[in-house]
């Protein structure tokens, strides 16, 4: 068994093939690690793109690459199977990368430039970006960026380049290795068989139909947080913004709150998020609010 972290750069472009747009790959890098998990080699290699022939500003901006620099690289499908080769052993290989977009815009230029459906070398693949999370214990829902993460760890990357392949997936091994639990991370590994790309290009859904059986009314409902006591609901249920929203109110508490449910079709389950906000001012008149509701 071996670990390989991969890091993508990339140009966002339109494709005419696909008459839309994606992410175009201009450069790859990755480092092997060792049983130690210490870093024992690496890969570099940047892409003459074949889409985007000139770089967007942001993409010159972020990763500090030109024009000229891409005309020195090679084409995707060839640093795809020097790639490949420079594994070695590819199939006793877990590749990871800091979150999942890697692997999905890997999918995107393999399938453009005919390497096939799948990434020809992936075999093993745990998203490092998630298994970190876990690992800190980070509540918050929202993704921790590689540059948040070396500092929540104690990493000094003053001399590290962010946003180029290579000295992101160096500092994305550091990261690893500070994390590290054997029991932990095999929940992370994944095999890339059909169900794993499945999974990859599912679209996650925002439910917007109230009626959809898969909204699950009994999140539908608020009790007083303070009393614990019924809230009289003040609005019908509206769809706004991802969220179906309704205000409540407790006369006993002189409480007033909105409620707000988002339903996201998940690929094999239902994500369901529930918001409470308090109301500044209870806008409608309580007593004609009530009467409607008793209607
Ligand atoms: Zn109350």
């Amino acid at each position: 068994m071996q670990f390989v972290i991969l890091d993508l750069e990339w140009n966002n472009v339109y494709g005419k093939k696909i008459k839309g747009f994606f992410n175009e790959i201009i450069e790859i890098g990755a480092v092997k690690l060792d049983e130690k998990l210490n870093i024992c080699d690496e890969f570099t290699c940047l892409i003459n793109a074949q889409v985007g022939k000139t770089l967007r500003s942001n993409t010159k901006e972020i990763t500090h690459l030109t024009n000229e620099d891409l005309k020195k690289g090679i084409a995707f499908s060839k640093a795809a199977s020097m790639f490949k080769k420079w594994l070695d052993n590819d199939e006793d290989t877990i590749i990871m990368s800091w979150g999942d977009g890697d692997i999905r815009t890997l999918v995107d230029n393999c399938k453009y430039f005919g390497c096939g459906e799948t990434i020809p070398f992936l075999n093993k693949y745990a998203d490092l970006q998630k298994y970190f999370q876990r690992m800190v214990k980070s509540e918050n829902k929202q993704q921790i960026g590689l540059k948040n993460a070396a500092e929540m760890v104690g990493i000094n990357s003053e001399n590290m380049s962010f946003h180029r392949a290579l000295d992101d997936s160096r500092v994305s091994a550091l990261c690893f290795k500070k994390v590290y639990d054997e029991k932990i991370l095999k929940e992370y590994i994944y095999e890339c068989n059909d169900d794993f790309y499945k999974r990859l290009r599912y679209k996650v859904k925002v439910i917007s139909f109230i009626k959809n059986p898969l909204v699950d009314k009994s999140y539908l409902t608020y009790k007083c947080e303070k009393c614990g006591g019924k809230a009289k609901q003040l609005t019908n249920w509206k769809y706004s913004n991802q969220y179906f929203c309704s205000n409540y109110y407790c006369p006993k508490c002189d409480y007033g709150v909105k409620v707000m449910v988002r339903f996201r079709k998940m690929y094999d389950s239902t994500e369901i998020k529930k918001i409470i906000k308090p109301l500044l001012k209870i806008e409608e008149p309580i007593e004609k609010a009530a009467e409607k509701s008793g209607e």
